[in-house]
């Protein structure tokens, strides 16, 4: 796993691929995958105060509130110790990214890079309606719901790490090969290798790569 970056974050509107993107850095690069979502419905399933509270807002297409997501996300990070890990679904608003990185040592982490997976609503709308997982929000209005808060909420999180000269963007309204290629290729841009050596003729600099 040379070169690998530790700690990458999906963002993206709902629908927009996180998860299945994360699925496949898992299998092909070996990266831990921390999805909000799922830790949320599995508190939810366990029937846990947390999973109940949470519930609903999830059922209404909000977001849950920061503490609560915040509390879940750092023991879940704390068990994965320093294992590279793809965080899908988190953060998802600015307050979470200064939770993340203001957390007491050892339960928070550096972010290494940010891959925005980006999707139009209209698109996102029907790839909700269209996908019928048996969720209990997968419908037109929390669809539309869940959008309002991506583009209140979320959205924020573009210029934040923007200005940390963190994101990637990838157009995912692609082919899931074509994004998990074009993921791969910004994810090996930002490890920053070594200069090229002048007159070896082997461009091993980031000159080789494609600038996003
Ligand atoms: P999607 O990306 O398709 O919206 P997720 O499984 O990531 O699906 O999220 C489902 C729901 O879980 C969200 O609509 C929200 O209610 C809740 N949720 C997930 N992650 C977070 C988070 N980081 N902060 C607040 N709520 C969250």
């Amino acid at each position: 796993m040379a070169g690998m970056v530790a700690t990458v974050v999906m963002l993206g509107p709902p629908a927009s691929g996180k998860g299945t993107q994360a699925a496949r850095l898992r299998e092909g690069s070996g990266y831990e995958v921390l999805s909000t979502g799922e830790v949320l419905r599995g508190a939810r399933a366990a029937g846990t105060e947390l999973g109940s509270r949470a519930g609903r807002y999830m059922d209404r297409g909000e977001l849950v509130p920061d503490e609560l997501v915040v509390a879940a996300i750092e023991d879940a990070l704390q068990g994965l110790g320093e294992r590279p890990t793809v965080l899908d679904g988190f953060p998802r608003t600015v307050a979470q990214a200064r939770a993340l990185g203001d957390a007491p040592a050892g339960r928070g982490r550096r972010v290494d890079a940010v891959i925005l997976i980006d999707i139009p609503d209209d698109e996102v709308v029907r790839r909700i309606l269209m996908r019928h997982q048996g969720r209990s929000d997968d419908t037109l209005e929390t669809a539309r719901e869940r959008l309002r808060a991506y583009h209140g909420q979320t959205e924020p999180l573009i210029a934040y790490y923007e200005e940390r000269a963190l994101l990637r963007r990838v157009d995912g309204g692609r082919a899931m090969t074509s994004v998990e290629h074009d993921i791969a290729a910004a994810l090996t841009a930002g490890t920053h290798p070594p200069p090229a050596r002048r007159g070896d003729g082997h461009p091993s600099g980031p000159d080789r790569y494609t600038p996003l």
